[in-house]
């Protein structure tokens, strides 16, 4: 008989092979330099807390389309080819993928070859003469999207930023109703370090005694619903902060932490899944790097930035 996986909300699937044979789990034994759930009982997906060919035999049969999303507006044009080129080795690796690549050089999109069932779609998007609002803007943009056009279409939708790689395996052990990554830079540290945004006017106002991680803007996602409501609700904090005349301090990353702090993620990704190429020595609690921001030289792509040239 085929060994069966209940998935919520479905009818049970069978996992892909009657044969799949792996080192049972054990209840007693794991990793015990990091913490692997939250408070709310989320998993924090670690290496060597899942089996990913286990993983990917549960989730290959239903067939499930998975959307990215990746703005490359101005000079970030350029970070497209890598982003993609190592996704295609890395992400979601036999599944349906499709990109939408969000930008205003829809002619410098670089041609990279896919594998079966998976797309590059170009949508237009607006260059602006800050920085700040490009990265804040594509929250509506994104909101706007799932619902005209992703609603149907796909079951799950991951947010990247463009100027990063994959380094390895990004597959069906990110998935759940919301997803959020820890930042690399703060995730040892205490609540009352974390960059959020102090000044109780802002929308994104946290007080020295809330908050749990802090969660970076450049890599989300999850089940379209949630997400669509995140984006809506960070978008309307957002434009209110606007209308007074604020900015939270780190812009769009502000409001996510700050709703991410009222609706908990359903799977946090640990920073494995959301590094940054500059930090080194890499500490022993990260076994491996899955995805990481390059180090970029802002003064060349940033408009708006001290110095800028473009
Ligand atoms: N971005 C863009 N063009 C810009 C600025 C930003 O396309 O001129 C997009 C791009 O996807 C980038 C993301 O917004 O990865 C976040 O911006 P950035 O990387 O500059 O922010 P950081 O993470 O360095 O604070």
């Amino acid at each position: 008989m085929s060994p069966c996986v209940k998935v919520p909300g479905d009818l049970p699937l069978p996992i892909t092979s009657d044969h799949l044979r792996y080192e049972p789990p054990s209840a007693v034994t794991g990793r015990t330099d990091v913490v692997t759930v939250t408070p709310w009982l989320a998993p924090i997906v670690w290496d060597s807390t899942f089996n990913g060919a286990l993983l990917d035999a549960i989730y290959m049969p239903r067939d499930i389309t998975i959307a990215t999303t990746v703005f490359a507006v101005g000079e970030y044009v350029r970070f497209l080819k890598d982003f993609l080129e190592t996704a295609e080795r890395h992400f979601f690796v036999g599944f349906k993928v499709h990109y939408y690549v969000f930008t205003d050089r829809p002619d410098q999109v670089p041609s990279v070859d896919m594998a079966t069932g998976r797309e590059v779609f170009i949508r237009p998007a607006q260059n602006h003469r800050r920085w700040q609002e490009i990265g804040a803007g594509r929250f509506k943009v994104i909101a706007d999207f799932i619902e005209t056009e992703l609603h149907g279409r796909a079951n799950y939708v991951f947010c990247f930023d463009v100027d990063a790689k994959f380094h390895s395996r990004w597959g069906p052990e990110t998935l759940g109703r919301l997803v959020a990554a820890l930042h690399p830079d703060w995730y040892g540290r205490k609540r009352h370090e974390f960059s959020y945004e102090r000044r109780p006017a802002s929308k994104a106002f946290m007080s020295a005694d809330e908050g749990d991680f802090y969660y970076p803007a450049g890599a989300y996602g999850g089940e379209l619903p949630s997400v669509h409501h995140m984006l809506t609700t960070c978008n309307d904090n957002f434009q209110m902060d606007a209308q007074q005349g604020i900015e939270a301090a780190w812009q769009e990353e502000s409001h996510l932490n700050k709703y991410l702090w009222l609706y908990k993620p359903s799977v946090v990704l640990c920073p494995e899944y959301m590094w940054r190429d500059g930090i080194l020595p890499t500490p022993p609690n990260i076994k491996m790097i899955r995805f990481s921001g390059v180090v970029k030289d802002y003064t060349k792509i940033r408009p708006g930035w001290p110095g800028s040239e473009v």
